[in-house]
This record gives structure tokens, C-alpha cells and sequence, in this order.
């Protein structure tokens, strides 16, 4: 059954119900009556929870034209291919570093697979190529029309270089993809998805500024959901524990720490921090898994140490 949240008269949330968990992976469609269009697809794995969800909300599958991705991670885009092939009025539009991924999703998949494993596909599902030229690459500062409204685009790296952040001029509601982070409906608590290989604190710092300085009235997150509100808190509980974590990483480093261990310290310390809160701990792990979050961590702190040395 499709789960929706209307926002706006015209933009819906679709629960995309990701391995069954609600209020896991967010899907916006804005449909205006007439034409209809997308922010983020999910993974392959639940495009028929999406396009029952499009359905539900009343949009006709011929009225959607404009599927924008914020970056090419399986979780948020390699819904993407499969939609583009069933329909083929669509048009995708991404980042310029992200198309060549799109029309061939072969690397994508190669270092997905070394992550993943034999999970990769019951995880993602299905990913195919797009044909070229259906894919827009969309550039910083763009204003792209959409159904009765106009959206910018934001260049906003940190979590992946490639990533961008699209600004709702009408609504002024900012889909942040994964910049944003990861927060559970009503929980004063915002993780930093900090995922190999290409986290930068300080690119996310520079982002999160950015982002502040627009005077949203909501953002989107994709993992999950609408918050208003107090934002400043958000941006800065968000980036806090980004910098927070990356030091404890480091300090763990230091001491000669093996991946391991640094995850299951990683893990003490966020479960203690989300004890007092009323939320399952794991549907924060379902976005971003502590093997991950390290990982990143790693990758970056090494990263910095070559080019500083
Ligand atoms: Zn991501």
C-alpha cells in the first residue's frame, strides 16, 4: 500500500518502505494537475512501491517528465535507470560528474559489488544504462522550471563530490539528498551518512554554510522526511557530529586502532547518544551502516595525511 504524506497542494512525500521499514528512503513528487516531476527515484529494488506511490497521489504515470537525482548512490538513484526505460518521456537530471554513471553504470557497479556482495541486487535491485540523451546535466546556480514552480540547483559536496542540493523557489523547500543527513521524523537527532570513498568534512562544512544561508522553510531529507522548524538547529547538530565522529575516528587512528574496533566504538558511542530518545536505533543504521560510516571516516583521514605529508 502506498504511503503518502502531502507537504504542499503540490508536492507529496512517497514512503518508498525500503526492506519493508517505513521512514526509511523518501521519494518528493511534485505534480501540479498538469505535469509532474520527481526528486530522488530510491534504489531499483522499490520502484513499484514508487510508481504505485505516484499513482496514489494522482498523477498519471504519462504526466511525469522530470526525475532530478541529488547523487548516483544506489539508494538514491538507481531507481533512476529503471524508470527511465519504462518511461521513456522522462528525462533524468543530475550532476555533471554523475551522468557518465548513468549511461554506464559499469564502475558503479564494480565497487557497489566489492561492498556488497551477493546482496547487491536483492538489496538495489535491477540497474540498466540510460540511454544518453535522456540524461540533463545540470549545473550550480541552474533554474530549472517544474510543475508551477522553478528549482535551483546547489552545488553541495562533503558526502560525495557530485552531490547537488535543489531549492524549491515557490515552496523555498530544500531537498538536500544526503548533505542534509539523516534524521528521523520528530527526533532531535541528525547523522552524518558519512560513506567512503569521497567524504570531505571540510567540503561539507562549506556546504552546510551554504544551505544555511538560504532561509529554506523546510528541508526534504531523503532519509527521511519534512522538517521545519528550528533549521539552525538541524545544520548545526548535523555538523557537530560530523566533526565530532571524524575525531574520535582520528584519535582511534592514532592509537594504532583497527576498522573493527573503530566501528564498535563507533557504535557504543551513537547508541549511547541515541539512548534517551524515542526512536529504533536502527532505522538510523538502515540508511547508513557503522561499517560505513568508519569507512569514510578512514578513507578521508587518509587521504589528508597524503596530501599533508
Ligand atoms: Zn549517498
Amino acid at each position: 500500500m502506498a504511503l503518502l504524506r502531502p507537504l504542499t497542494p503540490t508536492i507529496t512525500l512517497i514512503d518508498l518502505q525500503f526492506q519493508g521499514r517505513v521512514e526509511t528512503i523518501a521519494s518528493y513528487l511534485i505534480y501540479d494537475g498538469e505535469t509532474a516531476a520527481l526528486i530522488e527515484t530510491g534504489p531499483a529494488s522499490t520502484i513499484d512501491t514508487l510508481l504505485e506511490g505516484i499513482r496514489a497521489a494522482g498523477a498519471p504515470l504519462e504526466a511525469l517528465r522530470q526525475i532530478f537525482v541529488t547523487h548516483i548512490h544506489l539508494d538514491h538513484a538507481s531507481g533512476a535507470s529503471v524508470l527511465a526505460r519504462q518511461l521513456p518521456w522522462t528525462r533524468i537530471y543530475v550532476h555533471p560528474v554523475g551522468a557518465p554513471h548513468l549511461a554506464d553504470p559499469s564502475k558503479l557497479l564494480a565497487s557497489a559489488a566489492r561492498l556488497y556482495g551477493d546482496e547487491l541486487e536483492s538489496l538495489w535491485g535491477t540497474i540498466v544504462p540510460i540511454p544518453a540523451e535522456r540524461i540533463v546535466s545540470v549545473n550550480d546556480g541552474d533554474e530549472i522550471p517544474i510543475p508551477s514552480s522553478t528549482l535551483r540547483v546547489l552545488e553541495t559536496p562533503g558526502h560525495a563530490r557530485h552531490h547537488h542540493a535543489y531549492f524549491d523557489l515557490n515552496s523555498r523547500l530544500l531537498f538536500t539528498g544526503d548533505i542534509g543527513g539523516v534524521r528521523m521524523p520528530g527526533v532531535p537527532y541528525v547523522r552524518p551518512p558519512t560513506a567512503p570513498p569521497e567524504l570531505d568534512i571540510e567540503a561539507w562544512r562549506a556546504s552546510i554554510a551554504r544551505l544555511r544561508a538560504l532561509d529554506a522553510s523546510g528541508l526534504c531529507l531523503t532519509h527521511f522526511g519534512l522538517f521545519r522548524g528550528n533549521l539552525e538547529w538541524h545544520w548545526n547538530d548535523l555538523e557537530q557530529r560530523l566533526v565530532a565522529w571524524g575525531e574520535a575516528v582520528r584519535a582511534q587512528l592514532e592509537q594504532g586502532a583497527d576498522e573493527a574496533t573503530i566501528v564498535q566504538k563507533l557504535k557504543a558511542q551513537a547508541e549511547q547518544e541515541l539512548a534517551h530518545l524515542e526512536v529504533d536505533p536502527r532505522q538510523y543504521d538502515v540508511a547508513i551502516s557503522y561499517e560505513s560510516l568508519v569507512a569514510g571516516y578512514i578513507r578521508y583521514w587518509s587521504k589528508t595525511r597524503a596530501s599533508t605529508s
